[in-house]
């Protein structure tokens, strides 16, 4: 019999499950999809096998159970189910871990209460991941299931970057301390830096930026995340498409008190009406771009603030690593957005960076450096790829 090699991986988030199947043999993916708007008046589903020929479906998806469900059928229509035997794990991206969990870990019960004991953390993620995890494993009990949390990375931080400078005993019986996100991401990233730099990861320091529409920054030294700006959540930081990032708490205190917000509506306002998003009404940087060059001011400020926040943290974190090998460029904002990279370096000369124009304009799809020889440091773009990251992560829990 031939050995199981392929990894179904699943992101569950709010509303929506993007799935892969990947190949662990060649890494090749056999198919993509996603299902958007669950819980929604009309869902869809879209799934493109590994040869092309894109497929949709329109029609309400109650629940996540009913949206992998859906997945379950295209991938069995392509001769790949959940039930077929090439299938060694099925990976799922969780996002909180909290402390207990740094690395990939079979699901079994004692996990899952574990994740859902995680759950006021992460009440919009962990829940959903949880489903995602019991569906499919009642589509296939047979396959393991593997929880790949986006926090793991970051449990490496140092005791001092992790705490929050507040009553001792108050944080510790709440779990309030900084976590971290984008994990998988991060350690992809940083290991891939460190390849195109020709060294071992255990040898270089590397500044990651994975800038998409959630956005943070890790300082990570010798492959170990020393620090990183998200923090008990996904909300401190650098400024996103619609969070706020880095904020005053007295913030939250203001508001409640003299606007009268409750505190959800506060969550959603810092959460989903802030980051670019608040100061211009625009989340999505291709368009900010787009209306700062045509000389909008609010777009032209949004940007701005943006920046500012980005090179303040690396700063920090130059300053929190000693010496910097690699300043990195990821996700769909770092990977494409050459002003933005040209912008967060401007003038850091003196910090041994620097981004050559021509190299930073030109557009490749695998990683590349975008400095110019003399530069102290390299400045990369690294694609992101967490799915292959899940899989690999996965796949590699069960083949041992
Ligand atoms: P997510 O955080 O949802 O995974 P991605 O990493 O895919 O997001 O990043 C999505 C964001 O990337 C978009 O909201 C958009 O702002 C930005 N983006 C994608 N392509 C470009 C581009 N060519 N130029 C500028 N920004 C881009």
């Amino acid at each position: 019999m031939t050995r199981a090699s392929r990894v179904l991986v699943l992101n569950s988030g709010s509303s929506s499950v993007k799935y892969q199947l990947l190949d662990m043999d060649d890494r090749s993916r056999l198919a993509t999809g996603l299902v958007e708007r669950i819980g929604e008046r009309s869902g869809r589903l879209t799934h493109t096998p590994a040869g092309g020929g894109r497929r949709e479906r329109e029609g309400r998806v109650p629940d996540h159970g009913a949206a992998l469900r859906a997945a379950a059928e295209e991938l069995a229509a392509d001769g790949v189910g959940l039930d077929s035997p090439g299938l060694a794990a099925v990976g799922h991206r969780v996002v909180h871990g909290g402390r207990r969990f740094t690395e990939p870990t079979v699901v079994d019960e004692a996990v899952e209460a574990e994740i859902e004991r995680l759950a006021p953390l992460a009440p919009l993620h962990n829940p959903a991941n949880l489903e995602g995890i019991r569906t499919a494993r009642a589509l296939n009990p047979r396959v393991p299931q593997v929880a790949v949390f986006d926090t793991a990375f970051h449990a490496t931080m140092p005791e001092y970057a992790a705490l929050y400078a507040i009553d001792a005993e108050t944080a510790e019986r709440h779990r309030v301390r900084r976590y971290g996100f984008h994990g998988t991401s991060h350690a992809h990233v940083s290991r891939r830096a460190a390849a195109l730099l020709g060294r071992a990861p255990g040898d270089v320091n590397v500044i990651v930026l994975h800038l998409g529409n959630g956005a943070s920054a890790s300082a990570v030294a010798g492959g170990r995340c020393v620090d990183t700006s998200m923090g008990m959540t996904p909300l401190e930081g650098l400024v996103m498409g619609t969070r706020s990032g880095d904020v005053d708490p007295a913030v939250v205190f203001h508001l409640a008190r003299t606007a009268g917000l409750e505190l959800d509506e506060i969550d959603r306002l810092l959460n989903e009406r802030s980051g670019l998003a608040g100061l211009c009404g625009e989340n999505d940087m291709r368009e900010v771009l787009a209306r700062r060059e045509a000389g909008d001011g609010r777009a032209r400020l949004a940007f701005d603030v943006y920046i500012h926040r980005l090179r303040k943290y690396i700063g920090a974190y130059c300053a929190v690593l000693g010496r910097v090998d690699a300043l990195v460029f990821t996700a769909g904002v770092g990977e494409n957005a050459a002003p933005v990279r040209a912008a967060a370096v401007a003038g850091l000369d003196g910090l041994g960076l620097a981004v050559d124009e021509r190299l930073n304009a030109a557009r490749t799809a695998g990683p590349r450096l975008i400095s110019p020889e003399y530069a102290r440091v390299a400045v990369a773009v690294v694609p992101t790829d967490e799915e292959l990251e899940i899989a690999t992560q996965a796949f590699a829990v069960v083949g041992s």
